[in-house]
This record gives C-alpha cells, sequence and structure tokens, in this order.
C-alpha cells in the first residue's frame, strides 16, 4: 500500500475470492462453479460477437434486456444487466446507502455484503441467524436500513419462501429490500413475481452458476422502474458499457437455450441429493440446501484441517475463518464423478484420522 490510499480503502478489509489455482489439477468445489460447460449456442455467439469488438457495446444492452425481460416474466424497463451480480449488489449499497444510512444483513450470509457496506460508508446491522442457521423474518421487520437477504442464503444453502419473503418486503414500506437470488435456480422460488406489487423490491439474478458462465461476468437487477433509474444512475456515473459486447450476446444466446440450463440445474439437485447422504453416512451433519453446493460439518474435526488434507489430495472445498461457521466446509455440488472422488479422499483422510 502507498501512503497515498485515502482512509477509508487503507482500513477497508476487502473480500477474499475462491482460489483459481494455476498450477496443479485440483476437482474444484470450491466456487460454485457449474460443472457443465457452456452451449455450443453461447460458444458461437461469442465467437461471431467478436467480430464487431472494435465498436463500443449497447450501454442500454437493449436486446439482452428484452430476452431477460422476457425470461423473467417483467418488462425490459425492469431489468438492467451487469457485470456479474456483484456489480448490481454494489450499485444498490451505493444507492441506496452511504454516510449516515445503514445496510441490514445477517450475520452468515455473503461476504460480499459488509464490504459494500464499508467501501460506500453504511453502517451494517448485523441480524444473528438462529442457531439452526435459519433466518428470523420478523428481525426484518420495519427495518433500520436497506435490507439485503439472499435466498438460498450462503453459505448455509437455507432458503426461505417467497410468502415469508413477502412479510419482510410488505413491512419495509420505508426502505428498498434486496433478495440476491444468486442460487434460486436450484431448488428455492424467486420473488420476480413480486416487483410488481412492491416498488421497493431489487432482485438480483446471476448467469454465474446457474448458466455455466462464471467467467463471462453476467448478473441483472429485476425491479421497479423507480429502483432501477435510481440504479442506472450509479452505472452512468462509473460505466456505462459495463456488459461487453460479447457478454452481451452469450447472454442472449443463454436464454435461447433455457431448457439446458434447466436440467443442468436439475441434474446439479439430483447430485446434491446423492452427495448429501454420502456425507450423512460418513457421519457429517449437513445443512438443508436448496443451492448447488452443501455446508457440512463432522463432529470433532477442525473444518480447516480437513480443508487443508481434502487439498493434499487434489480436492478444493471452501473453508471460512469466522468463529460461527470455521468447522464448516461449503462444498460445491460438481459432476456425479466429481462427488466421487470427494467422497474417496473424505474416505482416506478420515481412515487416517482413526
Ligand atoms: C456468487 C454470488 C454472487 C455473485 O456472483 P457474480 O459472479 O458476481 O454474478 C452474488 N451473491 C451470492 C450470494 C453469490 O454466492
Amino acid at each position: 500500500m502507498s501512503r497515498y490510499i485515502c482512509d477509508t480503502l487503507a482500513s477497508l478489509a476487502v473480500y477474499t475470492p475462491g482460489e483459481q489455482p494455476q498450477g496443479r489439477e485440483y476437482i474444484k468445489l470450491n466456487t460454485n462453479e457449474s460443472p457443465y460447460p457452456p452451449t455450443p449456442g453461447v460458444i458461437s455467439a461469442a465467437g461471431k460477437a467478436a467480430n464487431t469488438l472494435n465498436l463500443y457495446c449497447d450501454p442500454e444492452c437493449r436486446a439482452l434486456r428484452e430476452a431477460a425481460a422476457e425470461s423473467f416474466g417483467v418488462s425490459p424497463e425492469n431489468v438492467l444487466p451487469v457485470n456479474g451480480s456483484d456489480e448490481i449488489l454494489y450499485f444498490a449499497f451505493r444507492a441506496f446507502g452511504g454516510a449516515g444510512r445503514s445496510a441490514v444483513f445477517a450475520d452468515i450470509t455473503y461476504g460480499f455484503y459488509p464490504v459494500y457496506a464499508a467501501v460506500t460508508g453504511t453502517a451494517a446491522v448485523i441480524k444473528p441467524l438462529k442457531p439452526d442457521y435459519t433466518l428470523d423474518p420478523s428481525d426484518y421487520i420495519g427495518a433500520d436500513g436497506t435490507v439485503f437477504i439472499a435466498n438460498p442464503n450462503a453459505p448455509t444453502g437455507i432458503a426461505l419462501p417467497v410468502s415469508e419473503l413477502e412479510r419482510i418486503i410488505a413491512g419495509n414500506p420505508d426502505n428498498v429490500v434486496v433478495i440476491d437470488e444468486a442460487y434460486v435456480e436450484f431448488g428455492a422460488e424467486s420473488c420476480i413475481g413480486l416487483i410488481r406489487k412492491y416498488r421497493n423490491l431489487l432482485v438480483t439474478r446471476t448467469f454465474s452458476k446457474s448458466h455455466s458462465l462464471a467467467g463471462a461476468r453476467l448478473g441483472f437487477g429485476v425491479a421497479s422502474e423507480e429502483l432501477i433509474a435510481d440504479l442506472n444512475k450509479v452505472k452512468y456515473s462509473l460505466n456505462p458499457y459495463n456488459v461487453n459486447s460479447i457478454t452481451q450476446a452469450i447472454g442472449i444466446a443463454a436464454f435461447r437455450d433455457g431448457e439446458a440450463f434447466d436440467s443442468y440445474c436439475k441434474k446439479t439437485a439430483e447430485v446434491r441429493g446423492y452427495l448429501s447422504s454420502e456425507l450423512v453416512s460418513l457421519g457429517f451433519s449437513v445443512l438443508p440446501s436448496s443451492a448447488n453446493f452443501v455446508f457440512a460439518e463432522k463432529d470433532g474435526m477442525s473444518g480447516e484441517e480437513l480443508y487443508l488434507c481434502l487439498k493434499e489430495r487434489g480436492v478444493l472445498v471452501r473453508h471460512f475463518a469466522s468463529p460461527r461457521i470455521k468447522d464448516r466446509l461449503r462444498i460445491t455440488v460438481g459432476t456425479r464423478e466429481q462427488t466421487d472422488k470427494l467422497i474417496a479422499a473424505l474416505k482416506d483422510v478420515l481412515s487416517r484420522k482413526d
């Protein structure tokens, strides 16, 4: 760090992305990527769009917004495509937070919320999850600022039904409520159907997990026209070309190939059931997941040790150091073959322990 950096950044604890190893080949179950490659339609759209890279992309993403609106059952005016859904989350903190304002979120949830709160000068109001890691909706009624809820939550995988979320949205007429649906396609209900009824609701979606496009960086905000206008103020004061032309083109192709991605998500939900039961039979306790990962622990074993032993055996999973979850591992649901290799590695680790 230089002596020129501003105070806010000098003291900021930044987000730590999961490892993207370069040398050794790992079975990579640490960042909730899809194990299935993009469809041929997506790949060919990327090639075609490359021919126009000399031109700026459409800052309004018109064709992509139309495809998204049709798929989400809303109007194009309700959709804002972004450079990964992390960007729309940042836009929301920037637009609705700031000095003298608060953001309300759980103690165990997506690690970017506290970082965005800090970098935008928004006070963080933390609502601890219950001992079973579920969220109590009444903690969020009449909240003290913008509400951020990941549904399903990360890294727990636990989802709330839309009826419970609607209580929170209806109970906050003076706050924006952001529902982060990064994993909704793997088994939870979407709140997008509520945006017509509630002008204070922002739903965020991503193609990183469900649509095998983590590397393309494509996410969406879906909300009332007024909220989209607020978020566009941030976009047009930062980078109007935030979604590049290749990503816009492959986004449209990915909507067109929606059925293929639905079947990937269904497959992932099946393998999740298999992975969970294998873990339980090895003595793990596994939270009920509606996402493409499970959050598991084994009594008497440190999460960090398990993480390191798996890494030695060529399997990468995610471990978080924060006290309430330090003995749990977040394991991405990969293919059936990857899952079998993970289970074999775990059996090997456990046999050496006894
Ligand atoms: C992965 C993730 C995101 C962001 O993903 P992008 O790749 O930026 O679209 C947002 N929220 C949660 C809870 C996530 O796990």
